[in-house]
């Protein structure tokens, strides 16, 4: 009996071209959250020879457009169950990485599964101190420092609600979580790729929180297109349209323009050395106003003279 007779191929052969081969590539995405091409690579080419052991195959063998028709084929068999594998590229080292992410909008409740409804609370609460207390029109730094983020295990009560604690001692309000409990949470989220650590100790958003999250944080952050005068929290960049959390933005306050280090680079560069002009605006981009902790840093460092932009770069990094 020849391969493509076998049982387990007729089995899956009327879903169009989706065979046991797309099966165990999915399967490594399970078990790996995030992947990068040079990770992907092996992996299809393990499958593809298991598929055809006369003709073994490399990680050289296996081409952009090879690994795009796989996951096209993917997609297409996991989009009835709001599962897709999305790429985007690391905005810290360009990478292109792929993740399987759930595409219903409040992709929060998935952590349901892992966490208890306080600790989601808490999570939620480091997301909007992220990107609503950490993230005004003048700091849009998108990221939390360790203690900062320790400081929001017990959600804040106001006065009246401290004034009234005997009364409502009975209702059941959100007490919080311990820190110890917020610090494992932390690093939980940082372990499965959903947070990411700098060296300088911020928090921020990994890739692959960002794929997930897409959706959920322009509906929760951002006003709704077509309302009167809409605070817009999360944008993307004006080169590849991917969220920014790190990266610059235009020198005018006022302009929505917002980029990667490495698209806006590309984009200059493409019109020539003297020409740094705002695409929207025309304001001249020095380059130096940030998004992400660099803005924090350019922040708390302007009491004591303002840094130079090297100086920053030279703090930064993912660990
Ligand atoms: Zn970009
Ligand atoms: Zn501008």
């Amino acid at each position: 009996m020849s391969r493509e007779d076998s049982p387990l191929v007729r089995e899956v052969s009327p879903d169009e071209g989706y065979t046991y081969m797309h099966r165990a590539f999915l399967h490594a995405f399970l078990t790996h959250s995030v992947m990068t091409v040079d990770e992907v690579k092996p992996i299809l080419a393990t499958v593809m020879t298991a598929k055809n052991p006369d003709r073994p195959w490399t990680a050289g063998d296996v081409t952009a457009p090879h690994i795009t028709s796989t996951l096209q084929t993917i997609n297409a068999k996991l989009s009835s169950y709001d599962f897709e594998i999305r790429s985007t590229k690391d905005q810290h080292t360009k990478l292109t990485l792929y993740a399987l992410v759930n595409k219903t909008s409040d992709a929060l409740t998935q952590l349901a599964t892992k966490f208890s409804p306080a600790e989601i609370a808490y999570i939620r609460r480091v997301l909007d101190a992220m990107f609503e207390t950490n993230n005004t029109h003048t700091r849009e730094v998108m990221a939390l420092k360790h203690t900062e983020a320790s400081n929001l295990a017990r959600p804040r009560r106001n006065r009246q609600s401290q004034i009234n604690a005997d009364e409502d001692a009975t209702q059941t309000t959100d007490a919080g979580i311990s820190i110890p409990e917020a610090d494992l949470v932390l690093t939980s989220l940082v372990h499965s790729s959903f947070l990411q650590k700098s060296r300088a100790q911020y928090f921020s958003l990994a890739p692959r929180a960002l794929m997930e999250l897409r959706g959920y944080l322009k509906e929760t952050y951002n006003d709704p297109p077509f309302s009167d005068d809409p605070v817009i929290r999360i944008r993307d960049c004006e080169g590849c349209r991917e969220i920014v959390t790190h990266g610059i933005r235009c020198n005018n306050r006022e302009c929505g323009v917002r980029w990667h280090d490495a698209c806006a680079s590309s984009y200059y560069r493409g019109r020539g050395g003297g020409n740094r002009k705002c695409p929207s605006c025309d304001k001249e981009c020095t380059g130096d106003a940030y998004v992400g902790e660099r803005a924090d840093k350019v922040a708390r460092g302007s009491t004591g003279g303002r840094r130079s932009a090297v100086e920053v770069e030279e703090e930064e990094g993912s660990e």
